[in-house]
């Protein structure tokens, strides 16, 4: 039977909940413990697969096809535990799920309440599974005291209640700003957090206290008096260069320590921090620099990208060097010549993206990437976009787009190389889709293998031929202009193992260049950097020795 560790937070949004219960999770694992991460969140979307990457940061997609939030992207590489649909709620599903037992009459004619029926749906939620498991932890996203969140801080209140008495503890993240003028560290607004908590029903046994310095002693026993915690669960949460210290940064703040002995687990298993401490110093000792140029659309938004940024960063681990990202919207190109800003640049990635706009500045930069022989990494709609470069400009289809533009639409001219995919095989199944679908859960989404040329390049990376690697996409290059592609030079590397539905492509007179249909960004691991980005960015430093 597991137990569980509810993640709240207070004072303040974005103060890293997500971050800090990965590295937890990870602590809990250096102790030998099997961890699963959950996350709970207030918002009425039904999942995240609809909203803006540039509102709420990228969508993160497990194996089994779930649109998650982002932090299930921490969970997975702090951790290495795969995440599944059952890890990922909102109160929009929560509701969702409610009112269809309603109207099939699951209810017996009861009137239907937060309480008990939603707190129940989120309390059968959280036990899911929960005998796979040493730990539990559950991250409830926002901050204590919003509206939408109520519902489930009562629902952990009383899941608690339901559990033997050491079975469940509570960790609240907050901040103890610094008053520049005064010199002072201010604990207040973590006390009113805290008072906050305690008015529901739920008192903290672990507070992990964002802050610039180290708490001193006053400001530490004075919160734990106020918040009636102990002075050694009070941890100090401090900035840090990279999130891959955290885990080594928390653990001598002594927040694993704090949290077993919350649980009265004496002695503790004493913890193996070897893979952090590898991670930490493959960070910190890198042995160059190279840069590379992501060409996208949601680039003012640092989190939209962020699977793909971490996994630069495992790729610049493994060949211990620092990547340095440079970001640029790619509708700067549509504008004005590429060369202009990619001009040293070690390597280019076009990450995915959804609709036309800046698409044509995506073409542009897989043009030059490929024109000046500069390492190219193009993941789904890179990859549909570097299709097309290569259609118009070495196969003689001037006119190739894609399904998904409005431009394809209204012009009878353009050859739709890309295509709105319909129907196809997942396991044993075969899906159907239609235009007018509806936008969630829609598209190709999870995991699906691809079976790899003998003797390609990506063959030669993964050091196999058949991979598995998640998927979230409506459309697709179309395998009828395989032949004709492939008679220009380009390589269709990778293909679903029905051979309709090509995965890969690559140019083989090129130094490195690999379009994906898949997202392998997501799969990276710190301590298990994804092959192709290790290669990648390995292609990318042999380039920066010859500039
Ligand atoms: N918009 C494209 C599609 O749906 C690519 C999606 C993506 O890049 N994730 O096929």
């Amino acid at each position: 039977m597991a137990r569980f560790i509810f993640i709240t937070g207070g004072v303040v949004s974005s103060l890293g909940k997500g971050l800090a219960s990965a590295a937890l999770g990870a602590l809990l694992q250096a102790r030998g413990y099997t961890v699963r991460l959950r996350k709970l969140d207030p918002y009425l979307n039904v999942d995240p697969g609809t909203m803006s990457p540039v509102e709420h940061g990228e969508v993160f997609v497990t194996d089994d096809g779930a649109e998650t939030d982002l932090d299930l992207g921490h969970y997975e590489r702090f951790t290495g535990v795969a995440a599944r649909k059952t890890d990922s709620i909102s109160a929009g599903r929560i509701y969702s799920n409610v009112l269809e037992k309603e109207r099939r009459g699951d209810y017996l004619g009861k009137t239907i309440q937060v309480i008990p029926h939603v707190t129940d749906e989120i309390k059968n939620f959280i036990s899911i599974g929960e005998d796979e498991v040493d730990f539990m932890l559950c991250e409830i996203g926002g901050t204590v005291g919003d509206i939408e969140g109520l519902p489930f801080f009562e629902a952990i209140r009383q899941f608690s209640q339901d559990k033997a008495p050491d079975q469940c503890i509570f960790m609240h993240l907050t901040l103890l700003p610094f008053i520049t003028a005064s010199g002072e560290l201010k604990t207040k607004p973590t006390q009113h957090s805290v008072k906050e908590l305690r008015a529901i029903g739920i008192a903290p046994d672990v507070l992990l206290c964002r802050t610039a310095g180290s708490i001193p002693t006053k400001e530490r026993e004075k919160l734990a008096l106020f918040c009636n915690v102990r002075p050694n669960a009070v941890i100090a949460g401090l900035d840090l260069s990279t999130i891959y210290d955290a885990p080594l940064d928390y653990h001598r703040a002594g927040l694993d320590q704090a949290v077993l002995d919350a649980f009265r687990i004496s002695p503790a298993p004493r913890p193996n921090l070897k893979r952090w401490e590898d991670v930490s110093d493959r960070y910190h000792n890198a042995e160059g620099e190279i840069n590379v140029a992501i060409v996208g659309k949601y680039t003012q938004m640092e989190d939209s990208y962020k699977s793909i940024s971490e996994a630069l960063t495992h790729g610049g681990m493994a060949n211990r060097v620092h990547v340095n990202m440079n970001w640029f919207d790619s509708e700067l190109f549509e504008r004005k010549d590429p060369a202009e800003f990619l001009t040293g640049s070690h390597a280019i990635l076009v990450p995915g993206g959804f609709g036309e706009r800046g698409t044509e500045g995506k073409i542009k930069a897989a043009q030059f990437a490929r024109d000046r022989k500069i390492p190219y990494f193009g993941i789904c709609l890179g990859m549909q976009m570097a299709v097309i470069e290569a259609a118009r400009n070495t196969a003689g289809l001037q006119n190739a787009g894609s399904e998904e533009f409005e431009t394809t639409s209204t012009n009878d001219d353009i050859t739709p190389i890309v295509y709105h995919l319909k129907e196809w095989i997942h396991g044993n199944y075969k899906i159907e889709r239609d235009i007018d679908d509806d936008k969630g859960g829609t598209m190709r989404l999870g995991s699906y293998s691809a079976v790899l040329t003998e003797g390609s390049r990506v063959a030669d990376v993964y050091n196999r031929t058949r991979i598995d690697e998640r998927h979230r996409h409506r459309y697709e290059v179309d395998i009828n202009f395989k032949e004709q592609l492939e008679k220009a030079g380009l390589r269709f590397s990778g293909l679903s193992p029905d051979g309709k539905l090509p995965e890969i492509i690559e140019w083989p007179d090129h130094p490195w260049f690999i379009g994906v249909q898949f997202h392998p960004e997501l799969k990276s691991k710190p301590f298990d950097p994804h092959p192709l980005f290790a290669d990648f960015i390995k292609a990318a430093c042999n380039i920066s020795r010859l500039i």
